[in-house]
């Protein structure tokens, strides 16, 4: 049973209204719960260096911003979208997946634009998951999988990603009275928070997996731009049979540095995306034509150098931050895909008690891998989303903390 943390105020006297079941269900936000101690460190004068929210330093491409320029200057782009996203983006989207991942998308009835990917996880659990359904959700986990199908009045079963397995979740463990009443798996490689990748072995294993059980899988794929050493992310589309069974969200939040926009697709099974397409048409009303226009641009004229060069820099903070760890004797996998480092903490230290000790003696911000699950504990995540000098700073203010 989760802590009801909103009631009990309200049994306290501290609230006025008892919140629904749901949200009561819902611990607060993870970033938010950061935010309140990077801003209580700062106002007290700490010179805070975060490593927290995974949310890229470097400016959106130029061709993008002026593309939005161009578009808002257009009054037909001033009124409702179409909820279901531009067909022109739908198309771009398509194109992309085509030349990217060899998949073929119908724009029409296997593409939906999202405002940003996160909304996608609530839309398709109140599309699909009754009272009593249970999700199958990894733990750790981007927590929206959680939370979606709390709102939707889903149960979690969780999965337990371990390092032993790579991360990967182990399908076949799954208690039968749970897969009975299961609807949705979700599955996110490259990982966040872990950074492991996954293969067409696994994939097929999935597909398998959904078609014995009548499953929807949703890949959330963010990342699969984000990759070093020469390493190219699959989608799971790619898979034969993964169309019949699932749907992958997508954003350009990642690769092209727009958290801000509010931009993102789901693409696959077109019954699935009907379906989360209604509940949106009565929830939202979509994304501003002007930066499904922009989006538009990020996708089909964004040079492949443009994308290799922003993974040149991640890839070399990320050498750094290893070699910084290791030289300390903190024990980390190298990505070879995501923003992130996933990093066990030192002998006695709990994850929290690790990360009160870095923002404490370094002054920087990590988030404790519990706040992703139980099977995060032991572990940390630091996002390599801060500018190179002040990751540098960084590592040296941990070498002098941890010497
Ligand atoms: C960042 C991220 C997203 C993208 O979210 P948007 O809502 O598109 O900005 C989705 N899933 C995961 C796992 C992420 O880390």
């Amino acid at each position: 049973m989760e802590a009801r943390f909103e009631n009990l105020l309200k049994v306290i006297g501290l609230q006025k209204y008892s919140h629904s079941g749901r949200l009561g269900q819902i611990p607060p936000y993870l970033f938010a719960e950061i935010g309140r101690k990077i801003e209580a460190a700062r106002k007290a004068g700490v010179d805070m260096i975060s490593f927290g929210i995974g949310d890229p330093d470097m400016p959106t491409p130029a061709h993008v911003v002026e593309e939005l320029g161009r578009a808002s200057r257009d009054p037909r782009n001033h009124q409702y979208p179409d909820y279901e996203g531009l067909l022109a983006f739908r198309e771009a989207v398509a194109s992309w997946y085509k030349r990217r991942h060899n998949v073929s998308l119908d724009p029409v009835s296997e593409v939906l634009a999202l405002i940003g990917s996160k909304e996608g996880s609530l839309h398709l659990s109140l599309a699909f998951v009754n009272p009593g359904d249970y999700a199958l959700v990894p733990n750790p986990c981007y927590t929206p999988y959680r939370t979606g199908t709390i709102l939707a009045n889903g149960l979690v079963h969780d999965l337990p990603l371990l390092e032993e397995n790579g991360f990967l979740p182990q399908l076949g463990k799954i208690p039968k009275e749970v897969v009975k009443k299961a609807k949705v798996l979700y599955l996110s490689y490259p990982n966040n928070p872990t950074g492991a990748v996954a293969g067409m072995e696994f994939y097929r294993e999935v597909v398998d997996f959904a078609n014995d059980n009548g499953l929807i899988v949703c890949s959330d794929n963010p990342y699969s731009e984000i990759a070093f050493d020469g390493y190219r992310p699959l989608s799971f589309l790619e898979v034969p049979g993964a169309k019949d069974v699932g749907v992958e969200f997508n954003s350009l939040s990642k690769p092209y540095n727009m958290t801000g926009w509010r931009v993102g697709m789901a693409v696959g099974n077109p019954e699935i995306i009907s379906a989360m397409a209604t509940v949106k048409n009565n929830v939202d009303s979509g994304v501003f034509n002007a930066i499904q226009y922009a989006a538009i641009a990020a996708l089909l004229r964004t040079p492949d150098s443009e994308i290799g060069r922003l993974n040149s820099v991640y890839q070399k903070r990320r050498d750094l931050v290893w070699e910084t760890l290791n030289s300390v004797g903190i024990r980390t996998g190298r990505p070879k895909a995501t923003f992130y480092m996933w990093c066990r903490v030192p002998e006695r230290h709990t994850s929290a008690s690790f990360a009160t000790l870095l923002l404490e003696k370094a002054g920087v911000v990590v988030t404790s891998g519990a706040a992703y699950g139980r099977y995060g504990e032991g572990f940390f995540r630091m996002s390599l989303t801060v500018p190179d000098a002040r990751l540098a700073e960084a590592m040296g203010r941990i070498k002098d903390a941890l010497a």
